[in-house]
């Protein structure tokens, strides 16, 4: 029997990448980040002076790219036409170039075709803004993932920090809010909770607490499958 689709989406800095990544090893599951996708357009557009405001080069660039998920001393690394940019993709400009990046319709399609394909065998956890909605409406665990902004602002400052980024909580706080209203508000699959995806809210959890509350939303849908096998036979 086909593995589930876990798909985990949220506003920016909730925690998914943390956990979408420890809920895949602990299952064997394949990791999929789709905002990494997103970024890492804007970094080749950055990179090649494309402005993000023409919008038919960009999409073309997102066409013609070469987009890679490889594993490396048990890290997932990100390769943008055979270079490494796992950490290049990450500081702030980057993040703001990314919405502003994920907002072209053109460049949607093509990173939702692969991210289908990388994802249609089952056995994976993808996290972003839309797989509940849009990418696999009929994922079978379905999450949304959120803290308050100050929590959020908390946290993303933190882990900048922790890659040699000095960050101001202040200025995180409104780069979060900026982009969570950019991806809430555009007209392409616009940030939001999927009807049947189930809010997680981690202010007052733990990392190992939201992940055990997935395994454990993932396991009632393996159970209930044999269950319902079952009686069909
Ligand atoms: O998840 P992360 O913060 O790395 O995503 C960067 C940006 O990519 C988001 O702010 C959003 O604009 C975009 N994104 C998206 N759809 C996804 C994942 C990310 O639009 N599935």
């Amino acid at each position: 029997m086909k593995r589930p689709i876990i798909a985990i989406d949220g506003p920016a800095a909730a925690g998914k990448s943390t956990v979408a990544k420890r809920v895949a090893e602990k299952l064997g599951y394949i990791y999929i980040d789709t905002g990494a996708m997103y970024r890492a357009v804007a970094w080749k557009a950055l990179k090649e002076k494309i402005p993000i405001t023409d919008h038919a080069r960009v999409t073309a660039l997102a066409n013609r790219i070469d987009i890679r998920f490889e594993k490396a001393n048990g890290e997932q690394r990100i390769l943008v036409d055979g270079e490494d940019v796992t950490e290049a993709i990450r500081t702030p400009e980057s993040s703001r170039l990314s919405s502003a990046v994920s907002a072209i319709k053109g460049v949607r399609k093509r990173l939702a075709d692969l991210q289908r394909k990388m994802g249609e065998a089952g056995g994976v956890v993808m996290e972003g803004r839309d797989i509940g909605t849009v990418i696999f409406p009929n994922a079978e665990v379905k999450v949304f993932l959120t803290a308050s902004s100050e929590e959020r602002a908390r946290r993303r400052t933190n882990q900048l920090r922790e890659i040699g980024i000095d960050a101001d909580v202040e200025e995180v706080a409104r780069e979060i809010s900026d982009r969570d209203l950019r991806d809430s508000s555009r007209s392409e699959a616009p940030l939001k909770q999927a009807p049947d995806a189930v809010l997680i809210e981690t202010d007052s959890m733990s990392v190992d607490e939201v992940i055990d509350k997935i395994i454990a939303l993932h396991n009632e849908r393996i159970s209930s499958r044999s269950t319902e096998s079952k009686s069909a036979d």
